[in-house]
């Protein structure tokens, strides 16, 4: 069946049902951006045109909603909780259905056991028949209740799972028996899909799908009125629990002598103490609400705590300038609380390295907070700095749904051979020319697994300094790393055609491979397709990295990925 862009939304607020605050917030927002979301569908619709879409049977099952999981978030949806996934389920709901695919949305055990066709009263009863969807969205905690509800049909249909991840599952912690030997010790890894059927809030690692979430989006007239109506000295604090104003006093303090503080900190019959009462608190807005103070605002400043929420690109996306600490060193698993479990060694090098690295100054200022002074200094010419509103195209309605689409339509992870152990002997077939290092080579192409989307063309191949990652070796060419490639280097051939010395070339279970080392002259190859990582590095080893281009707003697609 062709899939069809809906030109109404009014029929997913009924399949979303009701009765849960959690439920509520992301129906009122789906309705919110209703307009925008209409106008995204058209103007997709146009750019695309008569190309043909398959319309898919798609299984939406929320497992961080349901009580099996112990459903945390709702209870706290009025009190300042992290609403961040919840913006982002709102928008993947609107998406899928704008796009015209066939919806199926649960957010209990029981609901998801009768859309999997569980008899009624047979309880845990193992399905054995594949499913009757052609993709499910889910999270961790809906992943382990199909396993344990699926049985053997659950192995039967991992191809289909889309996993909705936060903050990203790096390779070597995805990889269950390379993660257990080698000691990515996670609480959510270990699930051997592949990597890209991870999907995340920002575009972090390459390993990973970006699925992202909308802002809103103004248009010419609006960006003028928002621009002539800012209050220069206004300011408001990002964090809306009062435990993340903890400790900042010195900083309010320094804040005051320039600006007028704005707050949105849940509290109950008081003002919670943390909060000065120099601060103006509104209490936790409503999400339209807040929208229309952050377009007062000239500055929306952050305190170091939420990591990588969605409030900074809103602010940004309302023409404020977001003031945020570096974080010297780096903030990840290794080092801080928060991220202790999760499946990233990622580096965190800011409260929001997304708006940090893609979007920048002079919207964007990130400073050593421990430098009074400097501090003082931002926030003194940040007053002066005019800037338009801004929103990087992928994180509007019609480039989340180009995204997503293009997933929807090209990413196949059940007839691909990512879970096999690689062919080590190299067999010939049709050449084509590869741009590696700068140069064009002449490439045999593998005959097992050419991967088809992202197309070849968008591939450009570099080596690595010693202790770089590839993540960081494309982004240094203007690329970013695709790992679908890296099954095309992973080859003796490669090293050769390169003039890289290799006393040995052995296939390793390693997710730094391929690579070399240069000091003893020797290569290593990937043996396990499933460990291919952007991410990873160590001083002993350069890298071989798949790179392509991308668009300039739509990191997830190359040019001929549409
Ligand atoms: N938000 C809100 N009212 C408020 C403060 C925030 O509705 O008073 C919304 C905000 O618009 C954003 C969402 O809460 O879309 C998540 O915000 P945040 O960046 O704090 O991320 P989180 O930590 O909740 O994931």
């Amino acid at each position: 069946l062709q899939a069809a862009f809906r030109n109404d939304l009014s029929s997913l607020l009924d399949l979303i049902g009701s009765g849960k605050e959690s439920l509520i917030f992301m129906k009122k927002r789906i309705q919110r951006l209703s307009a925008q979301w209409l106008l995204a569908a058209q103007n997709l619709g146009q750019k695309l045109m008569s190309r043909w879409r398959d319309q898919k049977r798609i299984l939406v099952h929320i497992g961080f909603l349901t009580e099996e999981a112990g459903d945390v978030f709702s209870p706290r949806v009025l009190k300042g909780g992290p609403l961040g996934e919840m913006v982002q389920w709102a928008d993947i709901l609107a998406a899928l259905f704008m796009l015209g695919h066939s919806l199926k949305i649960t957010v209990s055990l029981k609901e998801l056991q009768s859309s999997l066709g569980v008899p009624p009263g047979r309880g845990n009863c193992p399905l054995t028949e594949p499913l009757s969807f052609d993709l499910v969205y889910t999270d961790y905690h809906g992943m382990q209740q199909m396993k344990k509800h699926m049985g053997l049909s659950f192995k039967k249909s991992r191809c289909l799972i889309r996993v909705v991840d936060t903050f990203g599952t790096e390779p070597a912690y995805n990889h269950e028996e390379y993660a257990t030997m080698h000691g990515y010790n996670t609480n959510w890894g270990y699930w051997n899909l592949n990597p890209k059927q991870f999907m995340t809030m920002f575009p972090h690692t390459p390993d990973n799908s970006f699925m992202g979430f909308v802002s809103e989006e103004l248009n010419m007239t609006e960006k003028q009125s928002v621009m002539m109506n800012k209050v220069s000295n206004m300011a408001v604090v990002y964090g809306k629990e009062a435990s993340m104003w903890k400790g900042k006093e010195k900083f309010l303090a320094i804040l005051n002598k320039h600006m007028e503080i704005h707050g949105t900190v849940y509290y109950e019959s008081q003002r919670p103490p943390e909060v000065p009462p120099f601060v103006k608190n509104h209490g936790l807005l409503p999400q339209h609400e807040l929208q229309q103070l952050l377009k007062k605002a000239k500055l929306f400043i952050g305190f170091g705590f939420p990591y990588e929420g969605p409030a900074p690109l809103e602010a940004i996306a309302n023409g404020c300038i977001f003031l945020q600490p570096r974080f010297e060193p780096p903030h990840s698993s290794l080092n801080h609380e928060f991220f202790w479990g999760k499946p990233t060694s990622r580096e965190v090098s800011s409260q929001h390295p997304y708006v940090e690295h893609f979007i920048g100054e002079p919207h964007v200022w990130t400073v050593d907070y421990n430098n009074s002074k400097q501090f003082e200094d931002a926030v003194k010419a940040i007053m002066r700095t005019k800037v338009e509103p801004y929103l990087p195209f992928e994180y509007t309605c019609e480039g989340m749904m180009e995204r997503l689409n293009a997933y929807i339509q090209h990413q196949d992870f059940c007839t691909s051979l990512s879970s096999a152990l690689l062919n080590t002997t190299e067999d010939v077939t049709t050449p084509f020319s590869l741009l590696v290092n700068g140069t064009y080579l002449i490439w045999p192409s593998h005959g097992s697994s050419p991967p088809s989307w992202p197309p070849k063309s968008s591939m450009q191949a570099w080596v690595s300094e010693a202790g770089q990652s590839c993540t960081e070796t494309c982004r240094e060419h203007g690329l970013i790393c695709e790992p679908a490639f890296f099954g095309l280097i992973n080859k003796r051939r490669v090293f050769e055609q390169l003039n890289i010395q290799c006393n040995s070339a052995e296939f390793e279970m390693n997710h730094l491979f391929p690579a070399f080392a240069e000091n003893n002259k020797e290569c290593f190859l990937q043996k396990v397709a499933l460990l291919f990582s952007c991410a990873g590095y160590n001083s002993k080893y350069r890298r071989l990295c798949p790179c392509r281009d991308y668009h300039k707003g739509q990191v997830a697609l190359c040019r001929d990925c549409l």
